[in-house]
């Protein structure tokens, strides 16, 4: 077995090691599946157990799990201790709502086919699910998706990405701590072991890059399996000149530079009303210019800094691209605009007198840059904002909050905020759904969210029991002719025809 060294995007060192488990995944899933019937007869209140015991043991540790996620991804301190909380909601909503979202439904009959049927619509698990995850956000990203389609009735296996294994490894190890049945286990290793997942499963819930999740979704097609895709963004907000221009100027900057940009649903470009351009611009400069950046810690200083390192040396070189490349062809940089030299750092960054011509208004930058462009209108900002492959999600900005609603629906976005940011992640009875390159399918959304883990299944009965049905053999013309003469009585909506 081949170890993966797993290094400080901080300062290169290396903070752990872990095995390439891709010959694992057969026996692993195998595993899952002899233990996910007696998971799934266990129902959803049993279920529910375990998993409120299993948000305990992460509040519990998330100090712990906080120290190894910041070692690997190179966050603050107060990003690296976002995750556990968000995963502690996602338990607590599905939890207190999954006996509900899980119900059969019972539909009435809806023609005289089925007046004397009972019908039964029935949510039974896929046996066993693949969550496929990247590395910006590996705790919150893993188990907001496992926790669901646990608690519908399925075994989960999760691979975390190979750049950042060990928060998960660790969060996931508090599963077997808590003694909960062996129905979630984490198999790490670089893309094939993902493959191999993808290969093993029932469904595959994969969040990351649009390219990977393009040659997932063919390896799923092929296997004829379900898979539900969150993928890449390149999110715009946008400034009308009616704007709280304080409030946007600080959204546009933790939006844009969180998690050093690293964010499916970053602001990764802003389009502003001429008549505030000036102002806006500046207001966020100034805003940028007082970011501190470098690695605190629990221990050490924590919360000293607002701005953290980026996850790899790969990403590092796509941000520089699109920065250095915006500059060759006519863009300012008026704060920022290079890494700073230490680990993966790269300076927080505004450029103006960006146009669609170049990579930092089109590519998914993934980077803390903030490129801000004058538009006329609200017309051209649409436009533009919809000039793209992606369709991840984006913001409005105005006082008039009706306007923004409906500016919002001309849209091509899973998602828009109106005078916020990111808002929409912790709306769980909303849908999150990339729309375009962004996306296939949505997670949360309310029974939806829980629901997708499922295969409806359709249990029809009948309560009278006659020898045998009207429609049955043997076809007589009296029969007949009466049951088609009963058929238009009741399907026609008008007179010639119910009598015709
Ligand atoms: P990535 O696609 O390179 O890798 C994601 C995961 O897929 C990793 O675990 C990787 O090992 C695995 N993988 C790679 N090739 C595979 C294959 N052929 N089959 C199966 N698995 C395979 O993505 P990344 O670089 O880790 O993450 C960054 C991307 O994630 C960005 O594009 C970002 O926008 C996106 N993202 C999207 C959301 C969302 O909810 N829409 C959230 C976070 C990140």
């Amino acid at each position: 077995m081949t170890g993966i060294e797993v290094r400080s995007p901080a300062d290169g060192s290396v903070v752990g090691v872990v095995v390439d488990q891709q010959h694992d995944v057969a026996d692993t899933v195998a595993r899952l599946r002899e233990h996910q019937p007696g998971w799934d007869e266990s129902g959803v209140a049993g279920r529910a157990r375990w998993l409120r015991r299993y948000r305990d043991w992460l509040l519990d540790h998330e100090d712990d799990i906080a120290r190894i996620l910041q070692a690997e991804t190179g966050k603050p301190w107060a990003e690296a201790t976002m995750e556990v909380p968000y995963v502690a909601d996602v338990i607590n909503y599905y939890c207190k709502h999954g006996e509900r979202f899980l119900t059969d439904d019972t539909p009435g009959a809806h023609g005289p086919m089925t007046l004397t049927k009972r019908q039964r619509a029935v949510h039974r698990p896929y046996p066993v699910a693949g969550v496929i995850t990247p590395w910006n956000f590996p705790v919150a990203l893993s188990l907001m998706d496992a926790i669901p389609a646990l608690l519908a009735g399925a075994a989960v296996v999760v691979k975390p990405s190979e750049f950042t294994p060990l928060a998960v490894g660790a969060a996931l190890a508090g599963w077997t701590e808590i003694g909960a049945p062996p129905v979630l286990a984490c198999l790490t290793g670089h893309g094939d072991t993902g493959a191999a997942i993808v290969d093993a499963v029932d469904y595959v819930q994969f969040t990351g890059s649009t390219r990977t999740g393009t040659a997932i979704a063919t390896r799923a097609a092929e296997r004829l399996i379900p898979c539900g895709l969150e993928l890449g963004g390149k999110d715009p907000m946008l400034v009308l000149s009616d704007a709280d221009l304080d409030r946007a100027a600080n959204a546009a900057v933790w939006g844009g530079i969180c998690n050093s940009g690293q964010m499916c649903t970053s602001v990764e470009r802003i389009y502003v009303e001429a008549p505030v351009y000036e102002d806006f611009v500046s207001r966020v400069v100034a805003r940028v210019r007082e970011l501190r950046q470098g690695t605190d810690g629990a221990d050490r200083d924590g919360y000293r800094y607002d701005v953290g390192a980026l996850a790899n040396q790969a990403q590092l070189e796509i941000v520089r691209r699109h920065v250095d490349e915006a500059v060759e062809a006519g863009a300012k940089a008026l704060v920022g605009g290079k890494p700073t030299g230490t680990g993966t750092f790269f300076e927080p960054t505004v450029l103006v007198d960006v146009d669609h011509s170049m990579a930092c208004m089109r590519e998914e930058t993934f980077g803390p840059t903030l490129p801000i462009m004058k538009v006329a209108d609200a017309d051209e900002a649409v436009r533009l904002a919809n000039d793209t492959p992606y369709g991840l999600s984006a913001t409005v900005w105005t006082r008039d909050t009706r306007r923004g609603e409906r500016l919002a629906r001309r849209l091509e976005a899973g998602a828009v905020n109106v005078n916020d940011v990111f808002t929409n992640l912790f709306a769980l009875p909303l849908p999150m759904a990339g729309w375009k390159q962004s996306g296939l399918g949505a997670r949360n959304g309310g029974a939806h969210g829980i629901r997708k883990y499922c295969r409806s299944q359709a249990i029809v009965s009948s309560r009278v029991t006659p020898r045998a049905e009207p429609m049955w053999y043997p076809y007589r013309p009296l029969r007949g002719r009466l049951l088609r003469r009963l058929t238009r009585l009741v399907m026609a909506r008008d007179i010639r025809r119910r009598l015709g």
